[in-house]
């Protein structure tokens, strides 16, 4: 292996950067040139690539996004695109390939690899945390730590105006954020993609809460099954007539940030892993983590199987919400 390419792609997560640094220093280590891709896919098929040494990421560990770029480059679902990016990865002596992204970037890359050869390594970077194949992506941690920070603070208003607030945390398709806040941030109800919600029992709960407290605060994840904070408010305002609910959408400022300590340090085993496995003649692979461990799967394993999370937290929060 002389050539290592490396891109991110899909929606970006805070360590992805961290990732990117290890991937090139590893590379470098052991003589072998990283060339980073510009924008994802979309940069495979521009000839959107270069050379990268140790200036390229330097102070770049603590910072949120991705200095290369990402993209949704939907056009690398077509074979003539595809061929375009291949004769651009031969036309830069490219051995081998990380991805960093979700499930459709490993989709583009198993597609790659097969139609071209080249060997291709997968790392788990989203914020959603719902890839098959590991216990968290690079990103989870540190937006969980954003949603706690931002539901704490809200909290404050809604125990003073004895107010009730349904706050929309991302996650895609999958409760992992949701769950996880609502457990952390000591929240009255959870309501995820991966449970049919009872409005009458949140109803009834939200009025039963509220005989002593006051105020609540309800996590609503965003590919939940009502349609989101609004939408739940607009059908629940009829039964808790008296009661000041209000919505609030965290949005975007979930996927940005300076990295957990957890983000970097995962972020900087997968990365180097990577080219290891590359050098160790491994192909189609995903790393992940279990434990403290890394560990791997299929990228086809990674792609076609889902993730969950666990349920029992919602018993576990059932428990820190009883009051008699
Ligand atoms: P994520 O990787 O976070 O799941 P996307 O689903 O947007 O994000 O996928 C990222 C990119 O991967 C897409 O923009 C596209 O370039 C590539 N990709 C996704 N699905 C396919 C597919 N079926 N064939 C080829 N490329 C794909």
């Amino acid at each position: 292996m002389k050539r290592i390419a490396l891109l991110t792609s899909g929606g970006d997560s805070p360590g992805m950067n961290a990732a990117i640094r290890a991937i090139v220093k590893t590379c470098l280590f052991y003589n072998i040139v990283p060339v980073g891709i510009r924008d994802g896919y979309k940069g495979m098929v521009n000839n959107d690539m270069f050379d990268m040494s140790y200036s390229d990421v330097d102070n770049i560990i603590h910072t949120g996004g991705t200095i290369i770029g990402s993209s949704r480059c939907l056009e690398f679902k077509e074979k003539e695109t595809r061929l375009i990016a291949i004769k651009n990865l031969k036309e830069n002596l490219i051995d081998g390939l990380v991805v960093i992204g979700g499930d459709g970037t490993f989709t583009g890359a198993t597609i790659l690899s097969s139609e071209m050869g080249i060997p291709v390594i997968g790392i788990p970077g989203t914020i959603d945390n719902d890839i098959y194949g590991t216990d968290h992506t690079i990103g989870y941690d540190t937006a969980l730590n954003t949603v706690i920070s931002a539901v704490d603070k809200i909290r404050d208003t809604a125990s003073s105006h004895h107010r009730i607030f349904f706050i929309e945390v991302m996650g895609r398709h999958a409760g992992f954020i949701a769950i996880n806040a609502a457990v952390a941030s000591g929240a009255e109800s959870v309501l995820i993609p991966e449970e049919v919600p009872d409005l009458n029992k949140l109803v009834a709960q939200i009025q039963h809460q509220n005989k002593g407290k006051r105020s609540s605060i309800i996590i609503v994840a965003e590919g939940e099954q009502e349609g989101g904070s609004l939408e739940l408010i607009n059908k629940v305002s009829p039964m808790l007539e008296g009661f000041d609910l209000r919505p609030t959408v965290l949005g975007h400022i979930q996927r940005g940030g300076s990295p957990s300590a957890f983000d970097r340090i995962l972020a900087t085993r997968m990365g180097s892993f990577a080219v290891e496995l590359l050098l160790d003649g491994q192909n189609s692979i995903m790393i992940g983590s279990s434990g403290d461990n890394l560990i791997t799967t299929s990228l086809e394993a990674a792609m076609k199987l889902h993730s969950v999370p666990d349920l029992d937290r919602l018993v576990l929060l059932k428990k820190m919400l009883t009051r008699f």
